[in-house]
């Protein structure tokens, strides 16, 4: 754990996808998480538009809104050719956070970290996040795969079983936070400025057994119990082996709560005629030219399709709906008991700014809570229960934490990045977006 480089401090981030500050609260109140109780007191912030992992990681991880950094969510549909995409880091148009410390002189070890695929050639080591297929084009250096696969690595559990075999699921999920673990001490003795280690699992967890943790008399409650108090033993450990002048700050990307209902937004759009599908299918590839709207996950609404120029929404302005009337039909939602099924309806002006927001959503839906916005392809109603996840994203509710020190709550987790450079005493880039989450001397 030799400091590579001076001046600045070294900086330790534990980011834990998908954990809400109120769980966290909760627990420590309650005595569940001693460590994480003693490392200091968690702040709410708030996640981006939407809410999602990928979306909120880019965010961080290049200080800059979706409408700079060009990452809308987990699925893109090409405009021209009608073919589902899914971005990576390759897409990513403003400069990683390990390449501004890099530039400045900081060697940086990056695990996990959503959107860290394709891994990129760093003063240091990266090791992809779960979209990398294959570990072997995961990691730089690649010298450093004999050892991963020694300590036998993984990067995520196999999906399918989450719906064929609860139990072995959740063994995959304890087993990778397991093997994270593993490397993540392993690698701690290396040189290094910044390390980051990210636990995807919580976010799994999370959506697959919330209710189980929530319900003592689950037969996954145990489990589900067990698996945070690793998480928070995980904690202690990094607190006991990094000295004192290491800054360490913990943080997560979204908040979760119960799903009470899923709600189809390409099921309400095209029983409202605005969305409808060529002949032969109903994927994402099927949607008609003539379609005037449709949705993808979660919460994103575009306009119209054709034309091959993403946000020039087609060559048939005239015969398109105003965003206006998808927006007051959208807010109108209840659920029949006159419950609003949106909390908000965020227009791509309001939510983006910057040379990519042309690839933006026209609309950015959050859910009331409880209410899981879905984009389905195949018919079906607009309110359906929920299938397997018993969890769902939210946009508040998301934490920060500082060892030992405090942090301004009310932030958002674009205001995580400069929190970085001021943590390690350096100077912030100018271009990025945020305000320190640190009690402030000077205006960040
Ligand atoms: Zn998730």
């Amino acid at each position: 754990m030799r400091p590579r480089s001076n001046p600045g401090k070294r900086l330790f981030i534990l980011s834990l996808d998908g954990v809400p500050c109120s769980f966290l609260k909760e627990g420590i109140a309650a005595g569940r998480f001693p460590n994480l109780g003693r490392l200091g007191e968690p702040v709410e912030i708030a996640s981006t538009f939407p809410p999602v992992s990928s979306v909120a990681w880019a965010t961080f991880s290049t200080g800059v809104n979706p409408g700079r950094h060009g990452v809308f969510g987990f699925l893109e549909l090409d405009r021209a050719t009608g073919a589902e995409t899914i971005p990576t880091a390759a897409n990513l148009c403003s400069p990683t956070l390990w390449k501004m410390l890099n530039a400045q002189g900081k060697r940086t070890i990056v695990m996990n970290v959503p959107l860290t695929y394709p891994p990129q050639e760093l003063d240091g080591i990266m090791i992809s996040c779960f979209l990398c297929p294959d570990l072997a084009r995961g990691v730089t250096p690649r010298s450093l795969l004999p050892r991963l696969r020694r300590l036998d690595y993984r990067i995520e559990p196999d999906p399918s079983l989450a719906a064929t075999d609860r139990g072995a699921y959740l063994g995959e999920i304890l087993a990778t936070l397991r093997a994270e673990r593993r490397v993540l001490f392993d690698l701690l003795p290396e040189p290094w400025d910044l390390f980051m280690a990210h636990v995807m699992m919580t976010d799994r967890m999370n959506h697959f057994f919330w209710q189980d943790g929530l319900d003592p008399k689950s037969e996954f409650h145990e489990a589900f119990l067990r698996f945070y108090r690793e998480v928070d033993e995980l904690v202690g450990e990094v607190d006991r082996l990094l000295p004192a002048d290491v800054e360490v700050f913990l943080l997560s990307d979204h908040g979760f709560s119960s799903v009470k209902a899923e709600v189809d937004l390409n099921a309400l759009l095209a029983q409202e005629g605005y969305l409808c599908y060529g002949d032969g299918g109903a994927g994402l590839a099927d949607i008609a030219r003539s379609s005037r709207a449709y949705s993808l996950i979660p919460g994103r609404v575009y306009l119209g399709r054709s034309g091959g120029n993403p946000g020039s929404h087609g060559t048939d302005a005239q015969e398109r709906p105003t965003r206006e009337d998808i927006r007051v039909l959208l807010s109108r939602l209840e659920n029949g008991g006159g419950k609003r099924l949106l909390e908000r309806v965020v227009l791509r002006e309001e939510a983006y700014s910057g040379d990519c927001s042309s690839l933006a959503p026209d609309l950015v839906l959050l859910g009331s809570p409880g209410y899981d916005l879905k984009a389905k392809t195949s018919p079906g109603p607009v309110m359906a229960a929920p299938a397997l996840r018993s969890g769902m994203h939210t946009y508040g509710d998301a934490f920060a934490l500082r060892r030992g020190g405090t942090l301004r709550p009310g932030g958002t987790i674009l205001d995580a990045t400069p929190t970085v450079f001021r943590l390690m005493g350096l100077p912030i880039p100018q271009h990025l977006e945020g305000t320190s989450l640190l009690p402030s001397r000077s205006r960040r």
